[in-house]
């Protein structure tokens, strides 16, 4: 559902990926672990159209987000495109950016509605169940700033699942959070992990959880995938030494 044919991207003079070639499965669970810097957010960043690529090419479920066809050749595509593309991509950031001035309630439905024009009636059904499914079904009609930080991630993902996602995007979902409310967090990632058929990306830190969840491990160090394989392969059984160094502060 998800595929990158050398995919390059430079910041000024700074090589930030070099050549990531990646194919990830509907359904499949994919884990990106690394050290800082090495390019994990920028990945995550362009499969959400927040960032283009220097070079190379991000395609999701067939259609190319960056290119489009006009008249038999492949140009540059516009907002529309990518607005289009946007609508199947779901995505959790470490700072949950949910709209202060809404209910939770109301930050669930605002997109379906506004974006993607849905029913009301019906985004509101669904908008509770999402709420009640990560545990805020009794918080319907409280404002972010009564929430604890783990509450208010939870409320982010909600809103994601809401919009019906092919894919999921998770950038460091706990690493704001006190350590006592990492849990929760995980608890409903992991939930979703198992029981619904969406794609997942998730950057983490959480190798006890990645190893847990995760179908296909990548391990990024200086702008390309230097191993990859599934989670006990990387994480339980790699040689490799710059992974092993990286592993030894994590775990
Ligand atoms: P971390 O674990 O610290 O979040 P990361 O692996 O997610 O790191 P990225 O955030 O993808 O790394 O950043 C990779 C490199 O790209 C960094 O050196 C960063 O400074 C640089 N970079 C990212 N975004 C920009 C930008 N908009 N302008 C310039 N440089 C950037």
């Amino acid at each position: 559902i998800v595929k990158f044919q050398d995919v390059h991207k430079s910041f000024g003079d700074v090589k930030v990926l070099k050549g990531i070639n990646l194919d990830i499965k509907p359904a499949e669970k994919v884990a990106v672990i690394g050290p800082s810097g090495s390019g994990k957010t920028t990945i995550i960043r362009m499969l959400m159209t927040l960032e283009e690529p220097t070079s190379g090419d991000i395609i999701v479920d067939g259609t190319n987000l960056w290119k489009m066809e006009k008249k038999g050749e492949m140009v540059k595509a516009n907002e529309k495109h990518l607005r289009e593309v946007r609508g199947d991509i779901g995505m959790v950031f470490q700072h949950f950016n949910l709209f202060p001035h809404m209910t939770i309630l109301e930050n669930c439905m605002t997109a379906p509605i506004h974006v993607k024009k849905e029913n009301k009636e019906d985004v509101r059904k669904r908008s509770i169940q999402m709420l009640d499914r990560v545990g805020l079904g009794d918080k319907l009609n409280n404002y972010p700033s009564q929430l604890s930080g783990g509450q208010k991630q939870r409320v982010a993902m909600a809103r994601a699942l809401v919009m019906r996602p092919k894919i999921m995007l998770f950038d460091e979902v706990t690493s704001a959070l006190d350590p006592e409310l990492v849990g929760e967090v995980l608890e409903v990632i992991r939930d979703i992990a198992k029981n619904d058929d969406m794609a997942m990306v998730l950057v983490t830190h959480e190798m006890d959880f990645a190893l847990d969840i995760a179908d296909k491990v990548l391990f990024l160090d200086e702008g390309v995938i230097a191993e990859q394989g599934t989670a006990s392969q990387v994480i339980e059984h790699s040689t490799n030494e710059r992974l092993q160094e990286f592993l030894h502060r994590f775990r």
